[in-house]
């Protein structure tokens, strides 16, 4: 495996913008890719903002801001990737968009080239299979916001080799991450784990067991939660809970995964949380 020095990144979003924040800030030479100038532009005033964000509370020099900023390139044509030495997609959560990519990236670069995914939800192994190197094809889910939280999930899809797994824990290690081993199943086991508690509190708020305010003090002061799981749900958007809830239940076909039907009625409403101003909570 030769070194990584350029990384490839698709999607200048939430993720994708925080992720090349990261990468360049240890040093790499980063390439992002996106569909429109107006997502691309965003995406890197964000990543300015948030290092120099950093720099105001002294973590980082401005000279390190400068010189990070300088290792970022922004691009609209995804065939400049092919010289890239590792690609993370962190494009929409959507399976076709993302085979699609998947696909023109296989045909793109090397074969010995790692094909990432920052997917939270979408199985690894079925992207792989759009490839001609599954082996080469792996989870790499990092967490909101990517510059703060220190988890990666790594995941190994069913045809992941075992090198691959490794470049990717030791490429997390080197972004100051610690990468944990998790195999492909629906959710992984962030989502997997986190959703159903989530739906189980609107269940508990539907059923008026108690307020959403109370629920989240139950949490915030009985299990030193930093929030409560309403106001994680607001912030991460009802719309995406939902969607990871179908995924678990499709998935599992256990009832066990149902969405809880306030949680479905809501997002009919358009109360996505805290990024339409209304969920469990106001904003
Ligand atoms: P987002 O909507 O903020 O960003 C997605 C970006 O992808 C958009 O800017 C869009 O223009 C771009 N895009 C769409 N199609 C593209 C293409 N063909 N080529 C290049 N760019 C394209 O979404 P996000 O929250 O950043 O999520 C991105 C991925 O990360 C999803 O797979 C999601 O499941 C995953 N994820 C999200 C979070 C989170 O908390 N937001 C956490 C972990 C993982």
């Amino acid at each position: 495996m030769s070194e990584i020095l350029l990384v490839g990144v698709v999607g200048a979003g939430t993720m994708g913008n925080g992720i090349a924040h990261v990468f360049a800030q240890r040093g790499y030479e980063v390439r992002i890719c996106e569909v429109e100038q107006r997502f691309l532009q965003r995406g890197l005033e964000t990543v300015k903002r948030n290092m120099e964000r950093e720099a105001a509370k002294g973590k980082v020099t401005e000279e390190e801001v400068i010189a990070a900023l300088k290792r970022i390139e922004g691009t609209l044509d995804r065939r400049t990737l092919a010289e890239c030495d590792f690609v993370i997609e962190a494009a929409t959560e959507r399976f076709e968009l993302k085979a699609e990519i998947f696909r023109q990236l296989d045909d793109l670069l090397p074969e010995k080239v790692i094909l990432a995914s920052n997917t939270s939800s979408i199985s690894i192994t079925r992207l792989a299979a759009q490839t001609k190197r599954p082996g080469q094809v792996v989870g790499m889910h990092f967490f909101n916001p990517v510059p703060i939280m220190k988890l990666v999930e790594v995941i190994r899809g069913l045809a992941t080799s075992p090198a691959t797994f490794e470049v990717v824990k030791n490429l997390a290690t080197r972004l100051g991450k610690t990468p944990i081993e998790v195999k492909d199943a629906p959710g992984f086991v962030s989502n997997r784990v986190l959703m159903p508690l989530l739906n189980e509190a609107m269940f508990a708020v539907m059923e008026g067991v108690a307020t959403p305010e109370a629920i989240d003090e139950v949490f915030k002061l009985g299990m030193a939660h930093p929030m409560g799981p309403l106001t994680l749900a607001d912030f991460i958007g009802l719309d995406v809970c939902l969607d990871i809830m179908r995924v678990l239940q499709g998935g599992f076909g256990d009832p066990k995964y149902r969405p809880c039907p306030l949680l479905v009625r809501m997002v009919d409403a358009g109360w996505l949380g805290r990024k339409s101003g209304r969920g469990f909570f106001l904003y």
